[in-house]
């Protein structure tokens, strides 16, 4: 338990603080769906006999649910959040009429949608024994649970923290490996590594080597008009369309939340100019579903060509200037960098 001990009365500010901060860690709110987690939902329902399972993440001000069986919520106030209280203890928290208990009796979830009666939630303990969520049932009919079934829930419990475990061990090997946990791009720090090898060898060999940079045109509209989810899947898309368009020897790093740098070796402006104008096509072809609507994207880039004794960052401020421009320009355009 990560409690202090050392003081009598434990300060429970601090302690909510390092739950969040360990939350936070897990680096799994607002992810997408994943099969793992859908599965446990589901045997905890059918094992349960419930109609509803969630398992159910409290950050600071919301539960955040990351998967769900027999009800369709993305996330709720922490305020209503019976899973909140159930956070409070280690033990299975139990509510077998929630419209007689003082403290659900006049929960909206109670007396509306989705109408609560029933509940049982075990705490989601990570290891260092913070109480992260909970993996919970819910009928909307009274009624109890055996012995037995507390104790199949406290298992499939320690099984999602074991898959969140997971979660966070792979996201730290992705970046131990110089790789973007989301797209699979390389991050910045390894392009840049890169890059300068790869500079290093053009001025060797005397050959042209250009970068570009890469924004996408309102990305944060996307995530406001349709959600983080679905602003993370455009993110992906858009590295694989990026990769699909490019030579396989270019360089690609996503270098900031929407933004990529690019580095191709042989490629002087002109030719530079010619593969940026294709990228930009490709992402324009883009077409993503959400809430029953499609949407696409575009991307702005902005070319330098890398010339004698330029060094690899004041390339990319340079590129950086030249998509500035592109941006200024109306977007889902190319510019080259007009430095030289
Ligand atoms: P512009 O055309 O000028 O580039 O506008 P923009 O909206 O794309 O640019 P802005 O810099 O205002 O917003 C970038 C947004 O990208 C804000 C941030 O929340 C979002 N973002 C950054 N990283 C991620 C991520 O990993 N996932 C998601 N879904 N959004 C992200
Ligand atoms: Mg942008
Ligand atoms: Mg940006």
């Amino acid at each position: 338990m990560p409690v202090d001990h050392g003081t009598a009365v434990p300060d429970s500010s601090r302690i909510e603080h390092q739950r969040l901060h360990a939350l936070q860690s897990f680096e799994i709110l607002d992810t997408p769906a994943e099969p793992q987690f859908d599965r446990i939902v589901k045997i905890a329902a059918n094992l349960l006999d419930m109609p509803i399972s969630l398992i159910s993440l409290i950050d600071a001000k919301r539960q955040w649910i990351k998967a769900r069986e027999g009800l369709d919520v993305a996330e709720t106030p922490r305020s209503l959040a019976f899973c909140s209280h159930a956070i409070q203890d280690n033990d299975v928290m139990v509510v077998e009429d929630a419209a007689t208990d003082r403290r659900f009796a006049d929960n909206p979830l109670v007396t509306g949608a989705p109408y609560i009666r029933f509940y049982a939630g075990a705490p989601l303990r990570s290891r260092e024994g913070h109480r992260l969520g909970t993996l919970c049932v819910i009928d909307r009919k009274p009624r109890s649970i055996s012995d037995e079934h507390r104790a199949m829930l406290e298992d499939l419990a320690a099984i999602v923290v074991d898959e969140l475990e997971l979660h966070r061990a792979n996201i730290d090997l992705q970046r131990l490996v110089g790789l973007d946990s989301l797209t699979g791009a390389g991050n910045r720090r390894q392009f840049l590594a890169r890059a300068e090898r790869e500079i290093a060898r053009a001025r060797r060999y005397g050959q042209a080597v250009s970068v570009m940079m890469a924004d996408i045109d309102h990305f944060k509209k996307i995530n406001d008009t349709y959600g983080h989810e679905s602003g993370d899947r455009a993110l992906v898309e858009t590295v694989r369309q990026l990769k699909r368009a490019a030579r396989p020897e270019t360089l690609l790093g996503r270098i900031g939340g929407e933004e990529f740098a690019l580095l191709l070796p042989h490629a002087d402006l002109t030719s530079a100019m010619a593969a940026a104008e294709r990228l930009r096509d490709s992402v324009e072809r883009i077409e993503l579903a959400a809430e029953g609507r499609t949407f696409g994207l575009t991307i702005s880039i902005g070319v330098c060509q890398i010339t004698e004794g330029m060094s690899l960052e004041a390339a990319l401020h340079q590129a950086d200037q030249a998509l500035y421009q592109a941006k200024r320009h109306g977007r889902n355009r190319v510019e080259a960098s007009n430095s030289h």
